[in-house]
């Protein structure tokens, strides 16, 4: 079947050969947690080794405990899942086996790059590490895990909204004295609700000067005002899902006229309750309000989902053309943290990659 140039009807391609497409495509993954992104078998794994107490120890009773399964869609449950998840950081060893693992996992999916953001608080807590010794050891597995897997990758260090301003402060200078090939960018995560952008708008500009790119969660439990205060207050280049800018013409009119763009993530999305069920998630009418979207898997071991697996929700679920899958994959080298000396590989690895699909580089490449 000559799959697509970018008109293809999505109800007219069988299942299997839209999973075979969405796998084989060249990928980029700019939002992915780090704490939820561990295999299960793992977590059994260290659980055994290091005697960590868990309600249940076998992998297939563990899963309702750290993923999504029958959950009703609410962010109660879905942040549930990371309070049993955040307990296995209990050695350097292990939050490298992690992170190692985590690279291979999207080199298996196809991501040819990636931008991996983890809570430093959330490593350091159980054992009382430094936070700079949880960074360090992080960066040393990303360096490591991406020549073994072929799969670059940069890091984010998110700030805890619900920690003091205290604890962002001391995040954005370890960013600072860590700023290089793989940390690249700051994130603000957490409650939207009760901890809004304005309280950490000291900490993101001095990063800003010290050459960090910028992104916040905003627009994902709260409505258009939170990603119109995440571009006022913290300057965000990228909006970590932002779906509900759809709520405000004058908010989308920002992210235009700033060429914002946003880091949506279906699945996550529907389990959260912030998108309504398919086929009314915002990403369709955000793309064709000329919106800069990215598809991208949030926590895929919450979810039980790869980036492949989003792709194929997008198109199947959502509506979008493959074609306009393409023109996401050009957003997100667009937005991509990765310096500056490799942004011609990046082009070149998603250009190349995009070969086999009739249209598909013409779509990719076409001017804005
Ligand atoms: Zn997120």
């Amino acid at each position: 079947m000559n799959f697509l140039a970018g008109e293809t009807r999505p109800d007219h391609v069988p299942g299997e050969y839209l999973a075979k497409w969405a796998q084989d495509l060249p990928k980029i993954s700019l939002h992915r947690h780090l704490e939820g992104s561990l295999r299960l078998r793992t977590l059994a794994e260290i659980a055994s080794e290091y005697h960590i107490t868990l309600p249940v120890y076998e992998v297939e009773a563990l899963r309702p405990y750290v993923q999504i399964t029958s959950d009703p869609p609410n962010f109660h449950n879905y942040i549930g899942k990371f309070s049993l998840l955040r307990h296995f950081y209990v050695s350097q060893e292990i939050i490298q086996r992690i992170v190692s693992e985590v690279i291979a996992d999207a080199a298996q999916d196809n991501v040819r790059y990636m931008e991996l953001r983890f809570n430093p608080v959330a490593l350091s807590r159980i054992r009382n590490f430094a936070l700079s010794d949880a960074v360090d050891w992080v960066v040393a597995a990303a360096a490591k895990a991406q020549e073994t897997y072929h799969c670059r990758t940069c890091l984010i260090l998110q700030i805890p909204r619900e920690d003091p301003v205290a604890i962002a402060e001391e995040i954005v200078d370890i960013a600072i004295a860590h700023l290089g090939p793989q940390v690249r960018a700051i994130d603000l995560a957490g409650d939207e609700v009760h901890h809004p952008p304005q309280l950490f708008a000291v900490p993101f500009r001095r990063a800003k000067q010290a050459g960090l790119h910028i992104v916040g969660h905003a627009g994902e439990a709260m409505g258009a005002e939170s990603v119109r205060n995440a571009l006022t207050y913290l300057d965000a280049e990228r909006i970590g899902h932002g779906i509900r800018s759809i709520e405000d013409p004058a908010v989308l009119q920002m992210l235009r006229d700033r060429g914002t763009t946003l880091e949506v993530c279906p699945t996550s999305n529907f389990q959260t309750g912030a998108a309504p069920n398919p086929p009314d998630h915002p990403l369709y009418d955000l793309y064709h309000l000329g919106i800069r979207v990215t598809v991208n898997t949030d926590n895929p071991s919450i979810s039980a989902t790869s980036l492949s697996n989003e792709y194929v929700v997008s198109v199947r679920d959502i509506g979008l053309k493959p074609g306009a899958i393409y023109r996401t994959l050009r957003n997100a080298v667009d937005a991509a943290f990765i310096p500056d000396d490799e942004c011609d590989w990046l082009w070149d690895t998603i250009y190349d990659g995009l070969a086999p699909y009739p249209g598909a580089r013409e779509i990719f490449s076409a001017p804005r």
